[in-house]
């Protein structure tokens, strides 16, 4: 089941996306409740009513309605550095010997094809990083890694945007990945019956229609179930809470010459089994 965060004539609620439709909830399902995160704290309950519900007439098609980020709000955004050999390698960093995390502030969080900002009166060092994320299910904490399937939701693509000369300035990462509209997300969740193995989904990333990641989860050197052992042994883990899993090589900071974006860039990143969303680079807004 694909799990969407939607917004039609001004009203932003949830929905089950049906080939190029999507069910809205709120109709099809009125007892459900009509946001994210409250609807993945219902449970199995909840998931089998909104599967039940995809037969329902109350649709719109996809054009008609903007994707939203799926969770909007998550209470923890986290991402794992250094995930992928190749992208070590690129960088010139040694391999940990641990999972490497960082948070990106829940309020750089951003919708699947909305615009992502180009930070006013920065030097341009802007990048992209296409990412696998895992959506958590459920209230957990100390999840040995064989049952951590049980507390996943599903999966998403997010573009773990990065200002490069801020991530460079500290050793937590974290003011280098927290700049607004910096977390696009989406454009659903994918149930894990839906998404199989999650360690064998082919990763592409274009920057204006240029090839620049071409990689497979495969290649994880922390899978997806050894991050959840690792984050729910110091943290409770909450329903909606998303966990960036790293990216492969092919970013620009490591092309030579270094290739950032520039306002007009149009980057989209592509996951099997889950979608794609894409998003373009303009520059940083007015503050309002
Ligand atoms: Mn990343």
């Amino acid at each position: 089941m694909k799990l969407a965060t939607f917004t039609h004539d001004g009203n932003t609620r949830i929905g089950v996306v049906v080939d190029d439709h999507v069910i809205d909830l709120a109709v099809a399902a009125p007892a459900l409740p009509t946001e994210m995160k409250a609807f993945l704290c219902a449970g199995p309950a909840a998931l089998a009513t909104a599967g039940a519900a995809q037969t329902s007439k109350a649709r719109f098609p996809l054009a008609q309605i903007t994707l939203e980020a799926p969770v909007s709000n998550p209470q923890k955004f986290l991402g794992a550095g250094l995930n992928y050999a190749d992208h070590i390698e690129e960088t010139g960093r040694e391999q940990p010997k641990y999972p490497t995390f960082f948070n990106k502030q829940s309020s750089c969080v951003n919708a699947p094809f909305a615009p992502v900002w180009l930070p006013r009166g920065e030097r341009r060092r802007t990048d992209y990083e296409g990412e696998l994320a895992i959506v958590i299910g459920k209230r957990c904490r100390r999840v040995p890694r064989e049952r951590a399937t049980e507390v996943i939701a599903g999966y998403t693509i997010v573009d773990d945007v990065s200002q490069r000369d801020w991530q460079g300035r500290a050793v937590t990462m974290t003011l280098g990945k927290s700049w607004d509209t910096h977390g696009p997300m989406g454009p659903w969740i994918v149930t894990p019956d839906e998404v199989g193995d999650p360690h064998a989904l082919d990763l592409e990333t274009w920057v204006n229609g240029e090839l620049r990641q071409n990689s497979n989860t495969r290649y994880m050197i922390f899978d997806c179930f050894e991050q959840i052992a690792t984050l729910s042994t110091v943290c409770t883990l909450e329903p909606g809470d998303v966990i960036a899993t790293g990216t492969p090589s092919g970013v620009g900071v490591a092309m030579e010459p270094k290739q950032y974006l520039q306002p007009g860039d149009r980057v989209r990143i592509e996951i099997a089994r889950i979608g794609a969303i894409e998003h373009e680079f303009i520059e940083e807004p007015e503050p309002t």
